[in-house]
């Protein structure tokens, strides 16, 4: 079937194969959730700055909702296409189940590159790609939110122009909203934070200390990796490289990132910034260090560099960012790979926080928010640790496992139809 040509798609398939395998899986439940639920492409006809006009593709999958309203974000990259937004809603299916959050998995996505793009064309094809996405999105359906290519901006735009729409204002329609809107505070620093978390847990699990010592390289410094750069050089960790798509920055002796964020608040990308080495992605994921973060893309570590990597544990900060045949390599090589669906749930995590704060119209500190974030984050990962020394298998596979066991009984006990 068309969805599943993405190297993207068949890795998620291959990871829940695997794990069903192991868990002797109902294969009633397996069948259904190698397939999306429902897809729907759009055509996104924008008016250009100059007056012409360019049409775009956009999509909105849904991958299962037998645990709740569909939550995925929305993606605007030139890659985009319909089979790589299945497999992140199907990922994002596994993500809210191992979190054990009553919601079920999407994804969506424009294949453009938004860079290319002025502000007022981006909000005109926001708006459009809403429109077009209408019948799918709600707050009790599907409720869309942030990821490459895409920010609170574009969310605020979304809620606008679903409320005038429906003739009322309907903030719910999004998670990742701006705080004035009815967003959560803490949803934007999200996800990295919560790739923090994880790398603590690890840590522990791995003795190995988080301090001045310990190195780390993060690939791509977008949403995901600066927020978790920031947060582990609070701990006390030395980040030595990051990288965006313009290439990496190298020093051996630590970054200065309020120095760092100042460069790229004025230039843009990290290319050219001064005080460190210049280095290719390709070379960064091979620089000695301690931890990576893989921040960035999905398919960046594969069978050509797993046996290069230096560092002891990786974290998986975006999403399928380790091909199928890379992480076998690693597992056997003894590298700690905190799986995607675990790693990055502090976004969704919050998200849903932020849902739950909406549908109430009561909200929560910042501190509230990153408490609540750390225990369900230290508490899954303890989950999935456990379930890996059990079966003797990678954190990825106990990862799906976790996820597939809440989700196939829910999945079973709503039975079905017709
Ligand atoms: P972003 O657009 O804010 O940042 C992406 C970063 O990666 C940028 O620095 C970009 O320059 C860089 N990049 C792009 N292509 C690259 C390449 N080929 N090599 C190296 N760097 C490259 O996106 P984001 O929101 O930070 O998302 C990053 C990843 O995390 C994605 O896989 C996304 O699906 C995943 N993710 C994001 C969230 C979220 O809350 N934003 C939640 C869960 C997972």
């Amino acid at each position: 079937m068309i969805w599943e040509e993405s190297s993207l798609f068949k890795n998620a398939v291959k990871q829940l194969d695997r794990a069903a395998a192991i868990m002797n899986l109902d294969p009633n439940v397996l069948t259904r959730l190698h397939t999306p639920k429902r897809a729907l492409i759009v055509s996104v006809p924008v008016r250009m700055d100059d007056g012409h006009i360019e049409v775009f593709e956009g999509y909105r999958v849904h991958h299962n909702m037998s645990l709740g309203p569909a939550k995925g974000g929305i993606r605007y990259h030139p890659d985009v296409n319909l089979s790589e937004v299945s497999g992140l809603a199907m990922l994002m299916t596994f993500k809210c189940s191992l979190m054990s959050l009553p919601l079920g998995g999407a994804k969506g996505g424009i294949r453009v590159d938004p860079g290319r793009l002025s502000r007022t064309e981006l909000q005109r094809m926001t708006r459009r790609y809403t429109t077009e996405i209408m019948p799918f999105i709600g707050p009790e359906k599907d409720v869309p939110a942030p990821d490459v290519g895409t920010n609170a901006q574009v969310m605020a735009w979304i809620v606008d122009t679903y409320s005038q729409i429906k003739g009322y204002s309907v903030p719910g329609v999004v998670t990742g909203k701006p705080i004035e809107i009815g967003g959560s505070l803490g949803r934007v620093e999200a996800t990295g934070r919560g790739v923090v978390y994880t790398l603590i847990e690890a840590a522990k699990f791995k003795n190995m200390p988080l301090d001045e010592r310990t190195t780390v390289v993060i690939q791509g410094f977008g949403n995901v990796g600066s927020a978790a750069a920031k947060k582990i050089s609070k701990i006390g960790c030395k980040v030595v490289a990051v990288s965006d798509v313009s290439g990496g920055i190298y020093n051996k002796n630590g970054l200065d990132l309020d120095h760092l964020n100042d460069f790229l608040a004025k230039n843009k990308v990290l290319k050219g910034y001064p005080e460190a080495e210049f280095v290719t992605n390709a070379e960064l994921l091979e620089l000695p260090c301690d931890i990576l973060i893989a921040a960035a893309m999905e398919g960046q570590i594969t069978e050509a560099n797993a046996n290069n990597i230096k560092a002891k544990i990786i974290a998986e900060g975006a999403n399928g960012p380790t091909t199928d045949n890379a992480d076998e390599i690693l597992f056997d090589r003894g590298v700690h790979v905190i799986p995607d669906i675990l790693a990055n749930a502090g976004g969704v995590t919050v998200s849903y926080f932020e849902w739950v704060q909406g549908l109430q119209q009561l909200f929560w500190s910042e501190k509230e928010v990153n408490n609540k974030l750390w225990d369900i984050m230290s508490n899954t990962y303890g989950k999935v640790q456990n379930i890996a020394i059990d079966k003797k298998c990678s954190m990825r596979t106990a990862a799906l496992i976790s996820s597939v066991d809440h989700l196939s009984k829910a999945m079973l006990l709503r039975g079905f139809f017709p």
